[in-house]
């Protein structure tokens, strides 16, 4: 069975181990470096990925995290997670209303815009049709969501909402959404990162 990490210092981290775990791998929390080392794939959760930054500095997981993606580790990165993925952050005037975000884990061609649709309050949901996941479009819910401002020739744009807004990146083994699919029960998402990390495998 393909052992699945999701990297728990923070956010919604509970709901990517069940959606994991209904996708059909074995799902695991990672808090230490040692436990990035077994796995076969990661989980970036949604959550507020400053705190994320100052937490893996604080265990230690900054490097070996990005040496892990670095080397070909298939990940999948939801919301704060797409922005720790990111090798750019926007840090222009939508940005703002926060902290600066310092650094990412990288690997991702794309500039992400943090908090780009606006405040809480203007969290909302809206089916978007992503590449990749067959039937219909997926059910995407917005929580003080990044969208994708600029994508890089390594990546691909395979999903952006009904104004145009790039919302799901895939480049390799690398799979980001602005959106959670953890959230609504719809395991697709999940189960085309599944599918990516057992092709990774060989
Ligand atoms: N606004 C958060 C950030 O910038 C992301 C929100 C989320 O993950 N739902 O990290």
């Amino acid at each position: 069975m393909l052992t699945v990490g999701v990297l728990a210092l923070q956010g919604d981290v509970r709901e990517h181990v069940r959606a994991l775990e209904a996708a059909g791998v074995d799902a695991v929390t990672v808090r230490r470096p040692a436990e990035l080392e077994h796995l076969d794939g990661l989980v970036l959760p949604g959550g507020e990925s400053t705190t994320i930054v100052k937490l893996a500095r604080i265990f230690d997981l900054l490097e070996p995290l990005r040496a892990r993606v670095a080397g070909g580790l298939p990940v999948y990165g939801s919301c704060a997670g797409m922005i720790l993925l990111a090798d750019r952050v926007d840090t222009g005037a939508a940005a703002a209303g926060g902290d600066g975000i310092d650094t990412t884990f990288g690997g991702l061609d794309i500039t992400v815009r943090r908090n780009a649709f606006g405040r809480q309050v203007d969290s909302f949901e809206q089916d978007i049709a992503i590449e990749g996941v067959p039937g219909e479009p997926v059910r995407a819910v917005f929580i003080r969501a990044p969208w994708v401002q600029q994508v890089g020739p390594a990546a691909t744009a395979i999903g952006s909402t009904a104004d145009g807004h790039v919302v799901a990146v895939r480049q390799g083994p690398l799979l980001a959404t602005s959106f959670h699919p953890e959230m609504t029960g719809d395991l697709r998402v999940h189960a085309l990162f599944a599918q990516m990390v057992a092709d990774s495998r060989g």
